[in-house]
């Protein structure tokens, strides 16, 4: 035991304490029904705690019950865009967790308005500020008189990496995408030496994920588009092609492809072909409830 102890201390001192980090996903899917997939969601997992949700679209919470995940254990909340295959099953978490023993503040972030989106901020209220929001008996969560408090946070619109949060050796960094005209964030998740970066719905117009994502363990990409996408399919997604240039760009570790569409099922060698003529590392396609291992 006081051995154990001792090396503990030595590689913490050293700057080795290798956190255990998980990526489980929750949704796969994008805003359809017939894909059999929940909207897009994630959990970073780190040291066995269910700590970051990155979005919470439509179906996200019984996948969040299926992956045992506990809501007392959520630290923050990152929600890279405020479309509804992102966001709408947020109202329920907030709802279930009146039910469990949580007790410390929940953090969001999201993006700042434009004249298309209001900002997280004013999205938040909408939804449950006291005597004015669609859900205001939950006014509660942003005043402070329930038992925690959801502080919401906007992200500025920059294009240069940004840190929006440090404590201990957890970061999280984010940067501005083009998802169209919506505000839009991509975000990096940093444990200790482990990152996994979540480049959200983006075409990649703005090439600011490249830094973000540089040397990242893990890089998830939302394929929600095929080859060949032309219009606006192709103002708002990337298409194959500039998944793979991004991934290499950024010396990923490896891509995990998730976002999955209709438009994009059964179309998997394609895409791959297409994202190989760029990145050579390992290509995964996500499914609901996927877990990788941050090695
Ligand atoms: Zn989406």
């Amino acid at each position: 035991m006081f051995k154990q102890l001792l090396l503990f201390l030595l590689l913490t001192v050293a700057g080795f304490s290798a956190h255990s980090v998980l990526l489980q996903v929750l949704g796969s899917g994008g805003p359809e029904i017939g894909d059999k997939r929940a909207s897009s969601s994630y959990i970073v997992w780190i040291d066995g705690r269910s700590r970051i949700l990155v979005d919470f679209g439509g179906g996200a919470l019984l996948r969040f019950e299926e992956s045992n995940a506990r809501i007392e254990d959520i630290d923050m909340i990152l929600l890279t865009h405020l479309h509804i295959d992102h966001t709408s099953d947020l109202p329920a978490l907030m709802k279930a967790s009146f039910f469990t023993g949580r007790s410390h503040d929940i953090l969001l972030y999201g993006p700042e308005g434009n004249r298309v989106m209001p900002g997280t901020k004013t999205f938040i209220k909408r939804l449950f500020e006291d005597k004015k929001g669609a859900w205001q008996y939950m006014g509660d969560y942003l005043d402070g008189r329930a038992s925690f408090q959801l502080k919401t946070k906007n992200v500025d619109r920059s294009r240069k990496v940004q840190t929006l949060y440090r404590k201990g050796d957890i970061t999280i960094q984010a940067v501005t995408v083009h998802h169209g005209p919506i505000p839009a964030v991509a975000y990096r998740v940093n444990a200790g030496k482990k990152s996994i970066t979540f480049t959200g719905d983006m075409n990649g117009a703005y090439h600011t994920v490249e830094a973000l994502a540089y040397r990242t363990d893990l890089l998830v990409a939302h394929n929600a588009v095929p080859k060949g996408a032309k219009g606006t399919a192709t103002v708002l997604h990337m298409t194959p092609d500039s998944i793979g240039r991004i991934a290499a760009e950024s010396k990923a570790g490896s891509l995990v492809l998730s976002h999955r569409m209709l438009r994009t099922l059964g179309k998997e060698k394609e895409t791959k072909r297409e994202i190989r003529k760029y990145y050579m590392g390992p290509i995964v396609f996500a499914n609901d409830k996927s877990i990788y291992t941050v090695k």
